[in-house]
């Protein structure tokens, strides 16, 4: 197995090179050179397995026999543990055809920990043997930041370093990072916005001497590894509701196109699957894109599904690839016109690709609340701001009435609790694992809005060096 880039020009490479190099040389995304498939039989042998076995079987294929099996397996069982549910994300029946899987049960509440958890154990493995480590260095608005630092900490072979504006991130958010008691986590407060914190982080990665030095990288959601890991659940549900003997929807609310695209992928390995449905918020460019085949960005505006507020969704050029007939010639035309005039479309054949299988949904902010209200008095089913977009989308925009359809739930409504009893006048309570986060010590460090300081603190703090 290795792996190409979406436009064509960038080096092939193995899977431990793709996991480290996050996003290829020529500005593109690293996908395999084939899909492994699955053929009916093996994919009815994989009913039963647990949720661990099901997802070391279905991700062998992309190894590449670059880590060893053994080693791999124990690195699965370990990132799965930590999930507070005994089935890791369990599949919940809403009505008589329509049912919600829940990702949302490990260590931050929200869907991003089921890649994550493994990816921080697969680059501290591939570190670790090839004798090298690494520095992460990100910005949070705050939905992102714990995820990432659940994922890398006590990893020996890592540091990370979490910018988030001062004040303005969640009580909830910022203790989610700053009561982790890791020596190797370090949380950053700039005097300043959002904003400054990612042109902070932009700018450490263009500081050439200091990035080599400090080896800096990224876990950002391009890296293939994370589609990976999210292809597993695509088949846990299916499995589950009779694959590959019958069809099943799938509506998920979208961002960057990660989690969707993983679907994507768990069909083109094999699993049957009728339709994908994306949600979108009022940041809606994918579900324009499906209803006129054009996309355009718009500026971003803040909603109550904060995750999903996007500009442009990085992974839908992965879907772009195979919808302009896998020509990355084609693809790095389209992407380089689509930054000069934040515009696309894409050759007929290839829309009529994607409308076979995708369509898309929108819901305002009333909307999403007047849906949390309606789920909640359906079911008495708390849903976050999230969730419910894609559950509101799949029902939309089912196409089958026969057909089951999985919706998937990103986040646990007790990480989005105003919105939640703005809807329902229910206040979500934390899980257990939580309960006490409000009398956990906090540990930060406040910075002011200056490269020369943030880069000086990260020195002085990073464990290991180039040439130590
Ligand atoms: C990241 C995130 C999303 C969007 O997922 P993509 O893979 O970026 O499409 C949706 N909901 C929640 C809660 C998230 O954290």
């Amino acid at each position: 197995m290795r792996y190409i880039s979406t436009r064509g020009e960038a080096p092939i490479l193995e899977f431990d090179e793709v996991l480290l190099a996050g996003l290829a040389t020529d500005g593109g995304l690293y996908i395999p050179e084939t899909w492994p498939r699955f053929a009916a039989d093996e994919i009815r042998a994989m009913r039963g397995l647990s949720y661990a076995e099901l997802a070391a079987r279905i991700m062998l294929p992309f190894l590449g026999g670059r880590i060893e099996e053994d080693d791999f397996t124990g690195l699965v069982r370990d990132a799965y543990a930590g999930f507070d549910h005994a089935a890791t994300v369990p599949l919940k029946q809403l009505d008589d055809n329509f049912w919600l899987m829940e990702l949302f049960h490990g260590p931050t509440l929200a869907f991003k920990d089921v890649a994550l958890q493994l990816l921080g154990r697969l680059f501290d493995h591939v570190l670790t043997r090839r004798g090298e480590r690494v520095t992460i260095v990100g910005a949070t608005s705050g939905d992102t930041g714990s995820a990432a630092i659940e994922a890398c900490r006590d990893r020996e072979a890592i540091d990370i370093f979490i910018l988030h504006p001062h004040g303005r991130v969640s009580d909830v958010q910022r203790r989610q990072m700053t009561t982790v008691p890791s020596a190797n986590v370090h949380n950053i407060a700039i005097e300043g916005s959002f904003d400054d914190c990612q042109d902070l982080v932009k700018a450490m990665f263009g500081a050439i001497d200091f990035r080599r030095e400090m080896r800096l990288g990224a876990v950002n959601s391009i890296n293939w590894a994370r589609i990976m890991a999210q292809i597993v659940y695509y088949f846990r549900a299916a499995l589950a509701l009779g694959a590959p003997d019958r069809p099943v929807g799938f509506a998920v609310p979208t961002g960057n196109f990660g989690n969707v695209y993983a679907g994507y992928a768990a069909h083109k390995m094999g699993l049957p699957v009728a339709q994908f449905v994306i949600g979108s918020n009022r940041n809606d460019i994918l579900t324009r894109f499906m209803e006129t085949g054009v996309m355009e960005t718009r500026g971003i505006e803040p909603s109550l599904s904060p995750s999903m507020d996007i500009q442009v969704s990085s992974n839908f050029e992965r879907l772009l690839f195979d919808a302009c007939d896998r020509e990355g010639a084609v693809v790095m035309k389209t992407m380089i016109d689509f930054r000069k005039t934040g515009r696309l479309t894409i050759p007929q054949g290839g829309m009529k690709i994607i409308k076979a299988l995708f369509d898309g949904h929108r819901l305002d902010d009333a909307q999403t609340l007047e849906a949390i209200n309606a789920e909640y008095r359906a079911s008495s089913e708390l849903l976050d701001p999230h969730s419910v977009i894609g559950v509101a989308a799949g029902r939309a925009r089912a196409r089958y009435p026969a057909t089951p359809m999985v919706s998937m739930a990103t986040a646990h409504p007790a990480k989005f609790p105003d919105a939640v009893e703005r809807a329902t006048g229910v206040h979500p309570a934390l899980p257990d694992r939580l309960a006490d986060l409000f009398d956990r010590e906090e540990r930060y460090h406040l910075l002011p809005n200056e490269l020369e300081a943030v880069m000086a603190h990260i020195r002085d703090r990073v464990t290991v060096k180039e040439g130590a």
